[in-house]
């Protein structure tokens, strides 16, 4: 358990990923994570503050958080659930299932869901993602299905995006 792992005085931050909740997965809703992170802190409290999370595009697209068009009303969920905070990188990845899905299956920027057609160019959604101001300043780390020169013009592309 992740009360055994860790320690006291311990350099590295442990983050816990929000997930798509595909099978008996644990971890696909904000509640789920918040009960780990409070039954860590309930019996080790020198190790709370070396317990985050990283909130990966595609899982929480697909755990049915409507980041599409709610970004900031899931961010609100998530502060109000477990403490924005917590909150301490990004896995940014296009989805290749709509929200709600259950799947986890992540698509390159821009060819899945998350950069829909609705939105003329289909870059509004990642253009929100990369500019909003609660999570422009945290560690984005792609998981896209790409090889080097791929992830290069992603790279690239976000960056053009950010606001
Ligand atoms: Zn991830």
């Amino acid at each position: 358990t992740l009360c055994q792992v860790m320690f006291e005085g311990q350099q590295t931050t442990v983050l816990l990923e929000t997930m798509a909740g595909k099978g008996t997965e644990v971890g696909r809703s904000f509640e789920e994570l918040a009960l780990i992170i409070e039954g860590v802190a309930d019996k080790r409290p020198e190790l709370s503050a070396k317990l985050g999370v990283c909130l990966d595009t595609c899982h929480v697209n697909d755990a049915g958080y409507d980041i599409v068009h709610d970004l900031d009303g899931v961010l609100d969920e998530f502060d109000r659930v477990v403490g924005i905070e917590r909150l301490r990188a990004v896995h940014i990845n296009d989805s290749k299932n709509p929200c709600g899905a259950h799947k986890d299956r992540h698509e390159c920027i821009g060819k899945g869901y998350l950069g829909g057609e609705e939105f003329g160019g289909g870059m509004q959604v990642m253009q929100n993602i990369v500019s909003n101001g609660r999570l422009r300043a945290l560690p984005f780390i792609l998981e896209t299905p790409n090889e080097l020169a791929g992830y290069a013009a992603e790279i690239k592309l976000l960056r053009s995006l950010q606001q």
